[in-house]
């Protein structure tokens, strides 16, 4: 039994008919897999039932599973807190980070940004229910967020990234993703000229997502299982 194979079928499988349900083309959403907590061998199985992208939270660990599957061209997006002193790493070995809400962060990650490597693609990470306790920049500060970033040589802004408040009641998770979509369609910055990515939605809400216009979702346990609980997830 593939057992990590059979998640992925059925994952598409729900990809798909979510976005055959609003008209969608199933190639508009981007399935990120999200490997925290797994193993290489988890990855590599992954790899081999043709995933691509990969999302890791943990620099340390996930700096060991790059290295063991350097010789398979995967796409690796930081979705973890950057904190400052690990913006080098971050920069050197992954090719998205979706969770900028410093400036100052992303400076130093484009300064860090090898010349050899191509720009590093950003998402800006929104706190859309101003939770408190939560990442992410205020709604309402995305222009003036933004201004600054699309100066940046060695970044690309791609679009915005969010991990809505969970909500018993999916109707109402579903006005958070709608107020995303609001935000990325009517709050696209000018100068951002590749301004194409809402990454939202996970094991739990991907589908309403994707109904409400996500382009990126970020699933892990439905594609590898449950997790060990670590002490800071
Ligand atoms: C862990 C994590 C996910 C995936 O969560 P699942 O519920 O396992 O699908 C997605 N995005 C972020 C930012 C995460 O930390």
């Amino acid at each position: 039994m593939h057992s990590i194979s059979n998640h992925i079928a059925e994952v598409d499988a729900r990809i798909s008919r979510a976005a055959a349900r609003c008209g969608r083309d199933r190639r508009a959403v981007r399935l990120v897999a999200v490997s925290k907590a797994q193993n290489s061998d988890a990855v590599r199985e992954a790899a081999n039932a043709g995933l691509v992208d990969f999302g890791e939270n943990y620099l340390v660990e996930a700096l060991a599973k790059i290295a063991d599957l350097c010789d398979r061209s995967l796409c690796w997006h930081f979705i973890g807190a950057v904190q400052s002193n690990k913006t080098r790493d971050i920069a050197r070995h992954f090719q998205w980070v979706q969770t900028i809400d410093r400036l100052k962060v992303a400076e130093r990650l484009s300064a860090q940004r090898p010349g050899d490597a191509g720009p590093l693609d950003v998402l800006i990470q929104v706190n859309i229910d101003a939770e408190p306790q939560k990442a992410g920049i205020d709604p309402a500060a995305l222009a003036e967020f933004a201004a600054p970033l699309l100066k940046l040589p060695r970044l690309r802004l791609r679009g915005l990234m969010a991990i809505p408040r969970p909500e018993r009641e999916p109707e109402r998770q579903r006005l958070a993703f709608r107020r995303m979509r609001a935000l990325f369609e009517d709050g696209k910055p000018p100068a951002a000229e590749h301004w194409d990515t809402l990454s939202m939605g996970m094991t739990q809400d991907f589908e309403s997502a994707i109904e409400e216009g996500a382009t990126m979702i970020r699933v892990g346990t439905a594609l590898f299982g449950a997790r060990e609980p670590r002490p800071h997830d």
